[in-house]
């Protein structure tokens, strides 16, 4: 055999080992691609991008590890400190209601895993993230870094006053219930900005709302049943 060939041959094998382990490093590919054609396709999840980006994070390192061959499944996962992630559909709708264009900024409020802020980010190099629990936000903060997504902004402190130095933002998205959409984060918002924020009392069901900002003012487009963790009052509102 002629050297040229030969050595074609090699790098053909060298690179194909060399990618093994990566594959090899995310069992969880097929239950991804099933998450996001069952629960999302199968749903009313529309928005391209925002299948892409749910195609792309690894859910399974954003729960505890005991947890991770139930990542994406059709529910909500205990995160630890009393909270939770929410079931991939909702993170989905919530993205897809938000209309994150690239370039946007966006803020979350209630990082919990950092799993949200990991989708937007997918979308938007401009994520902010604001956590009530320190040791959440501490630990979301490193996951976020180690998986790449090194660029979200997050922050120990109370959601209820937004980030009003980094203010103001194309679509804001709160994933704990509040009794009403917190009054800072609309003045927070954009003119045209997107609000989603589930509205209702504790531990009982409420409603997600989708809330644009039009002359000033909140407007209501779309809503859906849905139970969440409280937003907790911090200190800055209890103040
Ligand atoms: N978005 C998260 C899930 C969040 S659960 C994820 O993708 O994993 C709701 C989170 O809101 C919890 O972590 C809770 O600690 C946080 N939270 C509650 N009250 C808050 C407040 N006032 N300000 C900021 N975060 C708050």
């Amino acid at each position: 055999m002629p050297l040229q060939p030969v050595m074609l041959l090699l790098a053909v094998i060298l690179s194909l080992w060399a990618a093994a382990p990566l594959r090899a490093a995310d069992p969880y590919t097929a239950d991804r691609e099933r998450m996001v054609a069952r629960q999302l396709k199968g749903r009313d999840i529309t928005d391209p991008r925002v299948l892409a980006a749910m195609g792309r994070v690894p859910r399974h390192r954003f729960v505890p590890e005991h947890l991770a061959p139930l990542a994406y499944s059709d529910m909500p996962l205990p995160i630890g400190s009393g909270q939770t992630i929410s079931q991939p559909y909702i993170v989905a709708l919530m993205t897809q209601w938000a209309e994150v264009k690239t370039g946007d900024k966006v803020l979350e409020v209630g990082t919990g895993s950092g799993y949200q802020a990991a989708v937007l980010a997918e979308l938007t190099g401009r994520v902010y993230s604001i956590e009530l629990l320190p040791e959440l936000a501490r630990a979301a903060a490193t996951r976020l870094q180690e998986l790449g997504y090194g660029a979200v902004r997050v922050r120990t402190g109370d959601g209820y006053a937004g980030w009003p130095e980094e203010a103001p933002f194309d679509a804001i998205l709160v994933t704990a219930a509040a009794p009403e959409p917190p009054p800072a984060l609309a003045a927070q918002l954009k003119e045209g900005g997107r609000l989603v924020v589930p509205v209702g009392p504790r531990r009982q069901v409420q409603q997600l709302l989708l809330l644009r900002k039009k002359s000033g003012k909140l407007v209501e487009d779309k809503r859906l049943p849905v139970m969440f963790v409280p937003l907790v009052p911090g200190s800055e509102t209890k103040k």
